[in-house]
């Protein structure tokens, strides 16, 4: 895979030295979208959690972001995911870091994933009744004793190419999580959303946050239990406004990324 690439990149100071920078900046940027909200949305959410996306980019990178107090990191490759959690520098120079699963999670990969469960804060990119209890079950036979936080990934612009389930089925598997998967825990709801937006405001940002209203009246749970996690770096700031608590943001900390790799 090409990841073995990237690992092997050199990092230049100055590359690090942006880090610092960029990410400084794009949390006052985050702070100052937080503070336009509704008073309910900054009620219940009162700070926005920024996920460093670091896919394709090396260790360092994600060291010192660390260093620069970024606790949470984005991942879309297992193989990758697990290879950073596990790195015995990382491990020792970000002993309170906290993966995010944002890639397609196949049910063959699971159980690699969860030899790193006590470094992953979420899988947002669950999509089925099969993979969360293809999850869930693989929890149990783990013998975790927390459960796994999960997302549900909701497919709002009906790209026959993009992940998520359906809007009209979100609620049932919300549903069926709460009540057949012991070992997950429901966070929230994600999307990814077109990536050209002609018009403002973005619709699969209100589409997702439309979901979450309706799915709140019909299961009886409070807005402020069900997070939204949507927003990249071209969009963050306006997914914020719209209620996002959970943006995932990587070029603009981390700088452009290669092409992703082709798995073999
Ligand atoms: C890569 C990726 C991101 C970050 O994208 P940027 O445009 O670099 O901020 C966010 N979410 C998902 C699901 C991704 O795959």
């Amino acid at each position: 895979m090409l990841w073995t690439l990237w690992r092997h990149t050199v990092v230049k100071m100055s590359d690090l030295a942006a880090i610092t920078y960029n990410l400084n900046r794009v949390r006052e940027l985050v702070r100052a979208a937080a503070d336009c909200r509704s008073q309910e949305l900054q009620q219940a959410f009162p700070i926005p959690r920024l996920v460093a996306v670091s896919k394709t980019k090396p260790k360092e990178c994600i060291i010192q972001a660390y260093k620069d107090g970024q606790q949470h990191f984005g991942e879309n490759y297992v193989q990758e995911l697990v290879d950073k959690a596990s790195d015995p520098q990382l491990q020792q120079e970000c002993s309170d870091v906290k993966f995010h699963f944002i890639g397609h999670l196949q049910k063959n990969k699971i159980s690699k994933l969860l030899s790193v469960v006590e470094k992953l804060f979420v899988v947002e990119t669950i999509d089925s009744e099969g993979l969360a209890q293809n999850l869930n079950d693989a929890c149990e036979r783990r013998g975790i004793t927390e459960r796994l936080n999960i997302m549900v990934q909701v497919n709002t612009s009906g790209e026959s190419t993009k992940s998520g389930v359906p809007p009209e089925s979100c609620g049932k598997l919300v549903q069926y999580i709460g009540e057949r998967c012991p070992k997950l825990n429901f966070l929230g709801l994600m999307t990814i959303g077109a990536y050209e937006h002609d018009h403002e405001p973005n619709k699969d940002f209100i589409m997702l946050s439309d979901i979450r209203t309706k799915i709140c009246n019909e299961l009886n749970m409070k807005i402020s239990a069900v997070e939204l996690s949507m927003g990249m770096s071209a969009d963050y700031e306006e997914a914020i406004q719209l209620g996002s608590s959970n943006v995932r943001v990587g070029s603009i900390i981390f700088g452009p990324r290669l092409p992703p790799p082709t798995s073999s």
